[in-house]
């Protein structure tokens, strides 16, 4: 089955003298997502995307889903600015949704173009009463139909009754990049997800303290990268061997301020990732009040290792909220895959939750070993993560 799509855009319709740019990028993205669907043409049009692919349209409604800027995906089909092509159109249209068992409809019409002689309201009663005609079995239901058959009057007319939304956001990658500190939790996978949502490339690092934590813990992170890779295209990760520095940190520092020590261990790396890979910030899942280390305190201590914004896009996200997410995004099974992290290893008994700063540095001094750092960037695997394919048309 091969068809037209017609793909609505949000909030880059705003940007002013950007527009284009973020159009253009847009359409790239969508073309990368498109990859392997048969494009024959990707076209943009007055806040309007028409794509028409060979091969199989729901699939590609389903790719298009997943590519931040748009907000809505619908397999369409088009006819001249005529009102015997239209009503064969509409017919066809309904006769789809017929064969699914629907049995009420409405007609909402738009006319952007003004030039066509019936206005909206007129073209909504003609074709109403028409299809009324040809389907004497279904009923229209101005307020709450099955079925809402949608007609767009431009230089040609689009019609279309079914829509996937999309996540919205911008463009992947007008905004730049940033390095994703990606545990095997909830949370990091849900702010990495909510980066790229506002055009953030991301790149994960992913610290693993084999054999404290084991290989099946890495699994999981690369699994949650291929669900990320179905919004990205795909995901390139660091994994980072964090043995030796967590057993310094464990041997020579204070109890309970191990999980501060190591995560500006984890920032000081993530850091130098970031030089290497162009990355304008840092992202974390952290989110204020969750745990000892997410106090504001804290987290204070915790970016103060670094000069690159940190950003924390749950900062102020309940876990409901981000489950909730995690659950819409496809992460939250995978992450709940009962397998240690390395921050549960060596896990204090009473975390500081107000630590200061100038002991968290004093402590210090004698453990962070810049020979370790090199040597644990020196021997990260990195890895180009492919998506894995998505589910059916409602998913
Ligand atoms: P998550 O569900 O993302 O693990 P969390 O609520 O469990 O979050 P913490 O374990 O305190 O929170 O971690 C806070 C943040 O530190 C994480 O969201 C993540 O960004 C980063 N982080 C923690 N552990 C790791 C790790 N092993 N590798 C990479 N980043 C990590
Ligand atoms: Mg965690």
């Amino acid at each position: 089955m091969s068809g037209l799509i017609l793909a609505r855009y949000g909030e880059i319709g705003l940007k002013g003298k950007n527009r284009g740019f973020f159009e253009q990028k847009l359409v790239e993205r969508m073309g990368d997502a498109l990859a392997d669907c048969g494009v024959e043409k990707i076209e943009r049009e007055y806040g309007r995307i028409y794509v028409r692919v060979s091969g199989d349209v729901e699939k590609a409604c389903r790719r298009l889903s997943r590519v931040f800027g748009l907000v809505a995906v619908s397999p369409a089909s088009s006819a001249d600015l005529d009102l015997d092509a239209i009503k064969a159109a509409a017919a066809a249209a309904l006769a789809e949704a017929r064969a699914e068992g629907h049995t009420t409809f409405k007609v909402d019409t738009r006319r952007p173009n003004k030039s066509f002689p019936l206005t909206s309201p007129q073209v909504n009663r003609f074709l109403g009463a028409h299809l009324l005609k040809t389907f004497p079995d279904l009923k229209v239901d101005v307020h709450n139909p099955d079925v809402k058959l949608e007609v767009e009057l431009r230089e040609r007319a689009y019609i279309y009754w079914r829509s996937l939304p999309g996540p919205g956001g911008l463009p992947l990658g007008v905004s730049g990049r940033a390095v994703l500190l990606l545990s095997g939790g909830i949370d990091s996978p849900v702010a990495g997800w909510m980066a790229m949502k506002r055009g953030i490339e991301i790149i994960p690092v992913y610290f693993h303290s084999f054999p404290f934590t084991s290989d099946r813990a890495k699994e999981k992170v690369i699994d949650l990268c291929r669900v990320l890779a179905r919004y990205a295209g795909r995901i390139k990760l660091y994994v980072i061997h964090f043995t030796d520095i967590q057993k310094v940190l464990h041997q020579g520092g204070p109890d309970e301020l191990q999980t501060i020590l190591l995560r500006r261990m984890m920032m000081r790396i993530a850091r130098r990732i970031a030089e290497r890979e162009g990355a304008a910030a840092l992202v974390t899942g952290e989110s204020v009040g969750q745990v000892a280390s997410q106090t504001l305190p804290s987290l204070a201590a915790t970016g103060a290792v670094v000069d690159l914004p940190i950003l924390r896009p749950l900062i102020a996200l309940d876990k409901e909220e981000i489950i909730a997410r995690a659950k819409s995004i496809g992460t939250f099974d995978i992450s709940i895959r009962p397998y240690e992290d390395c921050c549960t290893v060596f896990v204090p008994r009473h975390p500081e939750t107000h630590p200061d700063l100038g002991r968290v540095v004093r402590v210090e001094e004698g453990l962070v070993d810049q020979a370790l750092i090199e040597a644990a960037l020196e021997r990260a695997e990195i890895t180009e993560i492919e998506s894995t394919e998505e589910g059916s048309w409602e998913a």
